[in-house]
């Protein structure tokens, strides 16, 4: 790995930056946020996979910083509701906070016996040119039928992994950042940047 290499990581989501920067610590990469570098863009997030909306992200702000870039894109897939609200958990169902966002789950899978949901992240790390590599990463789990726990984000709440009777938000942060979607997907990214990577 580059010592010291700048990566600017393309998010503004401060729970999702506190992740990154938690699961790379060890990498001894220095993670520049776009709040640090003054950067305020609209993206408009117009694809239809996490992984096209990850590479929007990434090749948006290369562009913009000329710095090797990392972007995700992640969101919540339920099975018994057509694997919604996936790419649109962020706004789901045009709402605009995460609690109206749960409850409005919790609505939509009221009375429904099978809960099964899975989170899914993608990471794009773009250099430049057209050259990107994408890491993707999944946990399984279940939407219990109350909010529970206080730390997190988003749909963590409702979220229980499977192997865990607490969800997300009840767990420690170090339990998540082992075995979430975002963790699998950055640990692949972080094999990648010690292994095969050099510029
Ligand atoms: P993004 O910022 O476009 O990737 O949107 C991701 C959305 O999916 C977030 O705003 C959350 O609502 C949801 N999400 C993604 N990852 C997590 C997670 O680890 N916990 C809870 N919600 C998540």
């Amino acid at each position: 790995v580059i010592i010291g290499m700048k990566v600017v990581l393309a998010s503004n989501n401060m729970g999702k930056v506190e992740e990154f920067r938690q699961i790379l610590a060890p990498l001894n990469i220095t993670l520049l946020t776009l709040k640090e570098l003054g950067v305020e863009v609209d993206i408009v997030e117009d694809g239809s996979t996490f992984e096209e909306n990850a590479l929007i992200k990434a090749k948006t702000i290369f562009e913009i910083t000329k710095l090797p870039t990392i972007s995700d894109d992640s969101g919540l897939c339920v099975l018994s509701l057509n694997e919604a609200p996936g790419i649109y958990s962020a706004r789901y169902n045009g709402l605009n906070t995460a609690l109206e966002r749960n409850q409005y789950l919790l609505h939509q899978l009221k009375g429904v016996v099978d809960r099964r949901a899975y989170f899914k992240c993608a990471i794009v790390f773009y250099t430049g040119d057209e050259i990107y590599h994408t890491f993707t990463g999944m946990v399984w789990g279940n939407i219990i039928d109350q909010m529970k726990g206080e730390n997190g984000f988003g749909y963590d709440v409702l979220f229980t992994p499977v192997g865990y009777n607490e969800t997300f938000a009840e767990l420690n942060s170090s339990i998540k950042n082992t075995i979430s979607h975002r963790a699998v997907a950055l640990a692949k990214f972080k094999e990648f940047l010690e292994n095969d990577f050099s510029i």
